[in-house]
């Protein structure tokens, strides 16, 4: 199983596709040490992210304490503060950091409301390669102000000898948005393309199942549904800040317990997660994010090993590509069939002086999570 721990709801990026800088969470409730603690071993990714993890004082902590517990542990940061994690890194040189970068300097630091954030996360990205890092890298959320940057951003991280995660525009409780959509999916999807032949044209297998991600990832773009059934609750859940255990970060429906309460295994085997399991089988959302594509791509005999479907179409336009061809990407996608987006104009912070919303009483779901249901589509 996968699991994402948010570790905070505090963020220091003004980002326009999620608002959880604007609801940060107060560091007293923010999940404990010793609640960490009670988790036990055996999960495969486990990703600590937020918010900003680099804002947790105790992040060394944090880390030490899951990464015995996991096959592949993730960090996912802004990027902002680089040298929070340089003791991390040497100290564990094999875990995995990923910093947001939406595009060049301009496009990033609008998007995501930063001060120098474009150079400040490539000089970090660097210094943690050279101080032994080696599994660096990128993740960029597909939009329609960046994806002309996409295959930039792509060859630029392989430049820099680091990985590019990508993800797009969604609505969740974890981003307190259900506004984000895009303007224009047909030039979004179409330009994704040019990433998924990239990628199927790299010499890394990793890089040509990133492809068939992205590939479902213009699916998901178009409005169309998820290539795969997804499986969260049972191949993935997230932990939040308040210690609530969740089986996704999308619907604020699917709850499953809370670690400060109960045993993890209370958890897995509680009613509560009996009947959110059977909502997320019939779950309509077309979610299509790293974790839970990723989780969804994997084989039921060997969890290692890619599924059939995904292997298949992976080897069949790899050999292609490499033959000089190109992908029909018309054979795989209805571009006839594309959804119609709200015209909402999507809102940048950059250079604003903006006060965070911190509401003191968030003591019940509603309060903490006030938007009640989300729309991917
Ligand atoms: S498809 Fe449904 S259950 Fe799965 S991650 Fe999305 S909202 Fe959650």
């Amino acid at each position: 199983m996968d699991l994402t721990v948010i570790l905070t709801f505090r963020c220091n990026s003004k980002c326009q596709m999620c608002y959880i800088w604007q609801n940060p969470t107060d560091p007293r409730q923010e999940v404990s040490l010793e609640t960490l603690a009670k988790l036990p071993g055996g999960f495969d990714n486990l990703n600590v992210s937020g918010g900003e993890p680099t804002l947790r004082k105790d992040l060394a902590q944090v880390v030490d304490i899951l990464y015995p517990k996991a096959r592949i542990m993730e960090i996912s940061s802004n990027g902002l503060n680089p040298h929070r994690l340089l003791p991390i890194i040497k100290k564990y040189p094999d875990i995995k950091v990923r910093f947001s970068l939406e595009g060049d300097e301009i496009t990033n630091n609008t998007i995501r409301g930063e001060k120098n954030g474009y150079a400040r996360k490539v000089a970090g990205l660097k210094m943690l390669q050279e101080a032994g890092g080696r599994d660096l890298g990128f993740a960029f959320v597909i939009q329609d102000e960046n994806v002309d940057q996409l295959v930039a951003v792509y060859e630029k991280a392989r430049a820099m000898g680091v990985e590019l995660a990508t993800s797009t525009l969604h609505n969740a409780w974890q981003f307190y948005k259900n506004d984000n959509y895009f303007y224009d999916r047909l030039r979004v999807a179409r330009k994704v393309e040019g990433l998924v032949t990239a990628q199927l044209k790299s010499g890394k297998p990793k890089n040509w199942f990133r492809a068939y991600l992205n590939l479902g990832l213009i699916e998901k773009i178009l409005g169309h549904d998820r290539l795969i059934r997804c499986t969260a609750g049972k191949d993935f859940a997230f932990i939040d800040p308040w210690s609530d255990v969740w089986a996704c970060n999308v619907r604020s429906d699917l709850p499953m317990g809370n670690l400060a309460r109960q045993s993890w295994d209370e958890i897995v085997a509680s009613d509560t997660t009996r009947a959110t399991l059977g909502k997320v089988h019939d779950c309509d959302q077309n979610c299509w994010m790293v974790t839970t594509a990723r989780t969804a791509m994997r084989s039921n005999v060997i969890p290692q090993a890619p599924k059939l479907g995904p292997l298949a179409w992976v080897l069949y336009n790899k050999a292609k590509v490499s033959l000089g061809g190109k992908v029909d990407f018309d054979r795989y996608i209805d571009y006839g069939d594309i959804r119609q987006s709200p015209q909402v104009a999507r809102s940048s912070f950059l250079g604003a002086r903006m006060k965070a919303n911190w509401a003191p009483d968030r003591s019940t779901t509603d309060q903490r999570y006030p938007l009640r249901s989300f729309f991917n589509r």
